[in-house]
């Protein structure tokens, strides 16, 4: 997400970020955190890249508005960062001012009498999935094993097991750029494979989630042990983003892959996984160039032998993949 390309002028000034984080500073809350040239790959699960210019977590939603209006008014780009579970961080960071909804605050998980439950966009999809069990709430269970907050899952609405993220939603509640909030129901919003339309321009700040049954927690946790032991048996175990190219239609991307012999194809820190095709690993010390050119490399053989346009799943942060592909 960006609020505009115009600003800064790459590369910016180190002084013109420096004035910009005095600027917010004075408006945030000393509750909220503001960070200059932040590390971002210990915040991603494929742990490569680099720093953040500004890292903004601010601690609630006056904060978060004055982030936002900042931003806007000054064109710097503004990118939602949730639990970096599907995203590639370039080496040379990101160019604008990351916003991560790390405080507690963001992280409700609050049940209705109805048998609704609102949630935060900070919540972990482990904690919720956790949470859901012990309240009896059935039809969370796909979401263990994805390593998301439900802010990145209603953004990608994730799905595994036969389920999606925007089965369970009946309401989102957004905050534009411009700091505006907005609930929009289930049926205003443009939900497709792994995008929701809305939140190109918008941060998710939490949903209303609505269960498929009450049923006893026991059976909802041998359910849960279903889905992590398949997620055990058929994922590897090194640093990834998860799938990193979108399954075509019709087919895997995994089985594509595999098919093309690339199984265990390296380059530099970087692997297509011996394990599961379509995961790209980190053995160690693996650059995001390391895993753009094995990006590149499974793309032109998968084409070269099968004709089929592998799209990348995973996001390339703060960047577009056009530019690199
Ligand atoms: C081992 C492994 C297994 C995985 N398995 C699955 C799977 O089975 N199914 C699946 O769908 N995915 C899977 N993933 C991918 C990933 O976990 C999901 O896409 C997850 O929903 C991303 O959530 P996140 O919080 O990490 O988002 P991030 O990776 O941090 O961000 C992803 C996108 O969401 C945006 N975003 C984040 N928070 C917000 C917000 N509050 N408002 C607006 N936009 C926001 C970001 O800007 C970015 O565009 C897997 C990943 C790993 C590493």
């Amino acid at each position: 997400m960006t609020a505009t390309t115009t600003w800064p002028p790459r590369p910016a000034a180190p002084a013109e970020w420096d004035a910009l984080v005095a600027d917010l500073r004075v408006k945030l809350s000393a509750e909220s955190r503001l960070a200059r040239e932040e590390p971002l790959a210990s915040r991603t699960t494929l742990r490569v890249g680099g720093a953040a210019r500004v890292l903004a977590e601010p601690a609630g939603v006056a904060d978060l508005q004055a982030v936002l209006r900042l931003a806007t008014s000054r064109e710097v780009p503004v990118f939602i960062l949730g639990r970096g579970s599907n995203l590639l961080v370039p080496d040379e960071g990101v160019e604008g001012i990351v916003v991560a909804l790390t405080h507690e605050n963001w992280a409700a998980f609050t049940p209705r009498e109805d048998g609704r439950v609102w949630v935060g966009a900070g919540l972990r999809l482990k904690t919720l999935c956790g949470l859901a069990a012990k309240a009896g709430l059935q039809g969370f269970e796909f979401l263990e094993g994805i390593p998301g907050s439900v802010g990145g899952a209603l953004r990608m609405n994730a799905g595994a097991m036969g389920g999606w993220m925007f089965d369970l939603v009946d309401k989102m509640l957004v905050i534009s750029l411009a700091g505006e909030l907005a609930t929009l129901p289930r049926a205003a919003l443009r939900v497709e494979y792994r995008h929701c339309g809305e939140l190109d321009a918008a941060v998710a700040l939490g949903a209303l989630l609505r269960p498929a049954a009450r049923i006893e927690a026991e059976a909802i946790g041998r359910q849960i042990d279903v889905y992590r032991r398949k997620r055990h048996e058929t994922q590897p175990r090194e640093p990834s983003a998860g799938c990193m190219f979108k399954n075509p239609s019709g087919t895997s991307a995994g089985r594509l892959i595999d098919e093309c012999g690339l199984k265990g194809e390296r380059i530099g820190g970087a692997q297509v996984s011996p394990v599961h095709a379509n995961f790209i690993v980190n053995l160690g010390g693996a650059t995001a160039a390391d895993v753009i050119a094995l990006v590149r490399r499974v793309r032109y053989r998968v084409r070269d032998l099968r004709g089929v346009d592998l799209q990348p799943e995973v996001l390339f942060f703060g960047r577009r993949w056009e530019d690199v592909l």
